[in-house]
């Protein structure tokens, strides 16, 4: 609403209130006269005293109540009293046996006033008052009341708050792949031209707090274009049918805007895999995903619009979102390396004085998997902590204090890695990196990292694998022996060992086990399936396995077999890696010193004449 009709509206609501307390006040003085009221018992006192005369009943239309008045003389002079009555025609009875004169006119009618003009101008008044209401309930928040099917989406083009992609540190890669997004938002026609097909939707992939709303607000930024947002839990309302209208409504006004972006956060809450709500919540997040479906479909391919959306759990999504011409594009968006984490702090700590002593470096070397939004945090508590202090600068120490407050108050997201954890999870991820590339049919290596993610404290990636087939006896006995590697790594360089190769050993066992029970693989098992497990997971797996369908003998052998197995392989690892241990010692340090290393860099280590002794 614009202000004009606002000004309007209150002059129009102050008539109407004025008019209201006239009408009140009309009303009340029709039922005035309260001073001169007897009760019923007074009245027939009086009566018995003979004091009363000229008595006049009137009966109120429809209804039997009824008035009645009289006069009563007193010292000075007559008086009019009045009496309400419930009955009339009782009243008439009682003063009929008690031989009292009454008159009683017809039935009295109202005036034209009251019976006409008068409710008009009460429902006048009251549906200005009300509009009035919701005009103010609308004006203050944003737009409810009337406009629940209305999208939600807030269209940011300022220029002066817009983002860039200077304001996202770290993120290099991730920003690279953007980067044909907005030239294609800058300039459509150079694609079109050629016959390019731009991708409609982006989906953003990464633990929270890793800058992907900043990122695609940088994107529009970039491209000079508007941005509409909404969240996905916006979406999701009490009402069937209102998700759904919004998402017609949003891609409506942005068609009218294009080339723009549209940028669903959280899309996670409405794009659900279906069939796995719960509750009432169900069908309405269905009747939206559907409709954020046609609507994608519905735009052609080079349109103008590229919907972003942002997820942390793309492995709930619903698939159907996922499809060729819906989010084709994913971007891994990752917990920033040390180096990220270095030019992060430094765009936050603009605008924050740091006296000389702090290192920014030295910050970043000791927050791995921190996210972008956990080092943000962490600065504007040192800020908080100085500010108390009535200090105009951070010292060392803020930041000290900052970092026990972040750390500990957000165990779940991120802990603080202690350098013991990091150099074992080094060493760890070497040895499975070693044995990837080493090993003929298993690799090549495309990440090594040692960034805390979740819950493991590393990774390392293989280039994702050709789709074979079948998958030999010589590639399963492979990837069991590059699954035992960082344990074997790990003893290789330290006396104690670690509980972190628990998923590793788990891994391992499980191939093993297939090999031996369903795959045919080893000769004293033989060709026989003794996999009892079957492919579907099921309640009571567990205890399925207490009654197998094989004897004690057979179960001893399957147990040896897969014993033998792992051993072999353990042996394997243990002497490539003992092979290649400069390799693993000089890997080690890279990754404390980058955190995060390519294939290039990994391979260059072999390349230096090590190993091969
Ligand atoms: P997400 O959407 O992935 O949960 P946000 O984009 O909302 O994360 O990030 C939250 C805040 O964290 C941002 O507003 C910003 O201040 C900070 N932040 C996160 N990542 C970065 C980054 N790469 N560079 C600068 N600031 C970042
Ligand atoms: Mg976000
Ligand atoms: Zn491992």
């Amino acid at each position: 609403m614009d202000t004009k009709k606002g000004k309007g509206l209150n002059s129009g609501v102050l008539l109407a209130f004025v008019l209201f307390l006239l009408a009140a006040l009309w009303l009340t003085n029709l039922f005035e006269e309260g001073e001169n009221e007897v009760t019923r018992r007074q009245f027939e006192r009086l009566l018995k005293e003979k004091r009363v005369e000229d008595i006049v009943i009137t009966q109120n239309k429809t209804v039997p109540t009824g008035k009645v008045e009289f006069i009563t003389p007193e010292d000075e002079g007559d008086r009019l009293l009045c009496m309400y009555v419930s009955d009339v025609n009782e009243i008439q009875r009682y003063l009929d046996e008690k031989k009292t004169d009454y008159t009683m006119p017809d039935i009295q009618q109202d005036s034209w006033f009251v019976t006409t003009i008068l409710p008009v101008l009460l429902v006048a008044g009251m549906l200005m008052f009300l509009f009035f209401f919701m005009n103010r309930q609308n004006s203050g928040a944003g737009t409810k009341a009337m406009s629940f099917g209305k999208s939600r989406a807030r269209l940011s083009t300022d220029s002066d708050k817009r983002i860039t992609f200077a304001q996202v540190a770290g993120l290099q890669e991730e920003k690279e792949e953007l980067e044909e997004i907005v030239d294609f938002l800058k300039a459509p026609k150079k694609y079109i031209q050629v016959g390019a097909r731009i991708p409609k939707g982006v989906l953003l992939v990464g633990p929270p707090g890793t800058g992907k709303t900043l990122l695609a607000k940088a994107v529009a930024g970039e491209a000079g274009v508007p941005f509409f947002t909404i969240s996905g839990s916006d979406f999701v309302e009490m009402f069937v049918g209102v998700g759904a209208s919004r998402v017609r409504d949003l891609f409506e006004e942005a068609k009218k805007s294009a080339p723009c972006i549209i940028f669903i956060d959280e899309i996670d809450a409405v794009a659900r895999r279906r069939g796995t709500g719960m509750g009432g919540g169900h069908d309405e997040r269905e009747q939206t995903l559907n409709q954020l479906l046609v609507e994608m479909d519905g735009f052609g391919v080079n349109e103008g619009i590229i919907v972003m959306a942002a997820t942390n759990r793309v492995d709930i999504l619903d698939p159907a979102i996922l499809r060729p011409g819906r989010f084709d594009r994913k971007v891994m968006v990752g917990r920033p390396d040390v180096k990220g984490r270095e030019e992060i702090l430094s765009v936050h700590a603009k605008g924050k004085p740091l006296s000389e002593e702090i290192d920014l470096r030295q910050i970043a070397q000791t927050t791995a998997g921190f996210t972008g939004a956990d080092l943000e945090n962490l600065l504007n508590e040192a800020a908080i902590i100085a500010a108390k202090e009535d200090r105009k600068f951070l010292k060392q120490e803020d930041i000290k204090k900052a970092f026990v407050k972040v750390g500990i108050g957000s165990e779940k997201k991120s802990r603080v890695i202690s350098d013991k954890e990091k150099r074992i999870t080094a060493f760890h991820e070497a040895g499975h990196a070693i044995l990837f590339h080493v090993l003929p049919d298993v690799g090549p290596v495309y990440s090594v990292s040692i960034i805390p993610t979740g819950g493991a404290g590393g990774y390392t990636m293989p280039l994702p694998e050709k789709d074979e087939m079948f998958n030999t006896r010589g590639k399963m006995l492979q990837d069991i022996t590059v699954a035992l590697g960082g344990r074997v790594a790990e003893e290789e360089v330290f006396d104690d060992i670690t509980t972190g190769a628990s998923q590793d050993i788990k891994q391992a066992t499980g191939l093993a086990k297939s090999m031996v029970t369903k795959f045919g693989m080893s000769e004293a098992i033989g060709l026989i399936n003794y996999d009892d497990d079957g492919d579907e997971v099921f309640i009571g797996r567990d205890l399925a396995h207490a009654q197998r369908p094989y004897g004690e003998n057979v179960a001893s052998t399957i147990d040896r077999e897969v014993k033998r197995i792992i051993d072999e392989c353990y042996e394997r690892a243990k002497g490539i890696i003992h092979k290649y241990d400069d390799v693993l010692r000089a890997c080690a340090d890279l990754l404390l010193e980058k955190e995060k290393i390519t294939r290039e860099e990994f391979e260059a280590l072999f390349v230096n004449g090590a190993g091969e002794a």
